[in-house]
């Protein structure tokens, strides 16, 4: 076991709370509120029993933890892995909170995890779980209390089972109790790309910030999925070169650029990377240090540490996953001059699309592509803009000064709307 492992910095609660601190002491927030800031709202955690296909019985763990709703319901994904805990959960429910404010959605942050391994689990066991655990989660979710939505190793069918064990207890169809809906059950045009397409913007518009070419720079993207598979795709459509791309078994690399939708069409047919043609293979750590002018860490959290921080070699960095970056590494970026769009910015395309689709399936009038693309891209714009003015402001780094920008906005509200005791 590496340092890291046994360490407070693998803890993405650790990580959450460090940044938050920064922020509150650079907006003078009273302690008070730094103390209600720093702690979830509610949490929950159930026991899962499921009838497994060899007929036995398996109870699995699960969680859901509100961090926040100053702003409007909870609102953040449901992620099935087997190395879930309640403080990831909770890092990744602030983070949700911190990234609806930067965005001004009108939400709060929440996150789900149940601890499972659904790639040893059939389609059936899977159903059976989400919907028990839905069921478990009754008392506390709802479109106006609480939204999922998918998150790693959820999708579209994962949320209709949701949305169908949901409508089924209170009697009626619900589509607005969760987002990342199939398309025609309620989903929005567009979510399904709309967080590798807010990747692809952050980047442009890191990029641009910092006098670099708006095309032929060299990518490499950690994660081949909805965010690192189709942001790859988005920013190779934006002229620039994909050198490198991996996936859980590897990674392939390419000099002279790999061809995204032919790379995604491998994916699809063999579930691996492995066997693309023309390519070399390397594994998971020497990506992260390939020469690059930008990297997208899209898989999931501690993957920059302080022990690879040294070795990373991008100008830019985009956060496609929650957390991928330490506090200790950050330090290290900062001092080499990496410029770092952070999670709660970069990957916040989701979420800005998961709102407009609570807003189609409360008004029952469904948009466009178009609009939905056009409204998302003039927000993560607007959200650039806002967090670089108040790193400039607060003469701190992008992340925190992302923090400062959401955690201003929620400090806000729970002002206004006071204590009641
Ligand atoms: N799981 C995604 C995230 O981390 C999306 C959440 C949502 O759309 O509610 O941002």
């Amino acid at each position: 076991m590496t340092a890291i492992h046994a360490s407070a910095e693998s803890n993405p609660y650790v990580q959450m709370t460090q940044r938050l601190d920064q922020a509150t002491g650079l907006l003078e927030l009273d302690p008070g509120m730094a103390a209600i800031l720093a702690e979830p709202a509610h949490e929950l955690s159930v026991s899962i029993p499921v009838q497994m296909d060899n007929g036995t019985v398996r109870v699995f763990t699960g969680y859901r933890v509100q961090h926040s709703i100053a702003r409007g319901p909870a609102k953040g994904g449901i992620r099935y892995a087997p190395d879930v805990s309640l403080d990831e959960v909770r890092a990744l429910a602030a983070w949700m909170t911190w990234k609806c404010a930067v965005v001004n959605v009108p939400f709060g942050g929440g996150k789900g995890g149940i601890i499972c391994d659904p790639r040893r689990m059939s389609s059936g066991e899977i159903e059976r779980l989400t919907r028990r655990y839905t069921a478990n989660l009754l008392d506390i979710i709802g479109p106006e209390r609480d939204v999922p939505a998918p998150d790693m190793n959820t999708n579209e069918q994962v949320m209709a089972w949701f949305m169908d064990t949901y409508s089924a207890h209170v009697r009626a169809t619900q589509t607005a109790i969760v987002t990342g809906k199939p398309v025609g059950l309620g989903g929005s045009l567009g979510r399904r790309e709309a967080t590798g397409l807010g990747v692809a913007i952050s980047a442009r518009e890191a990029l641009r910030h910092i006098g670099m070419p708006n095309s032929g720079c060299r990518v490499v993207v950690q994660g081949c999925g909805n965010v690192g598979g189709l942001g790859a795709q988005f920013i190779q459509e934006m002229g620039h070169k994909i050198i490198a791309i991996s996936d859980i078994y590897g990674a392939i690399h390419n000099e002279n650029g790999l061809d995204m939708p032919s790379v995604l069409a491998h994916l699809d047919e063999n579930r691996t990377l492995e066997g693309f043609p023309g390519a070399d293979r390397i594994d998971g750590k020497e990506l992260l240090e390939l020469d690059c002018d930008l990297l997208v860490p899209a898989a999931t959290e501690n993957q920059i540490t302080s022990e690879n921080a040294n070795q990373i070699k991008a100008k830019v960095i985009v956060e496609g996953a929650n957390g991928p970056t330490t506090a200790a590494a950050d330090k290290v970026l900062e001092d080499k001059g990496v410029f770092i769009v952070p999670d709660i910015l970069a990957n916040a395309g989701g979420v800005t699309v998961s709102y407009f689709e609570w807003v189609q399936d409360r008004m029952g009038y469904f948009w466009e592509k178009k609009d939905v693309f056009e409204r998302m891209e003039r927000i993560m714009v607007e959200a650039f803009q806002s967090v670089v003015e108040s790193a400039e402001r607060h003469k701190t780094s992008p992340r925190i000064g992302a923090y400062c920008v959401g955690v201003d906005r929620v400090a806000y509200c729970l002002k206004i709307r006071g204590l009641y005791a």
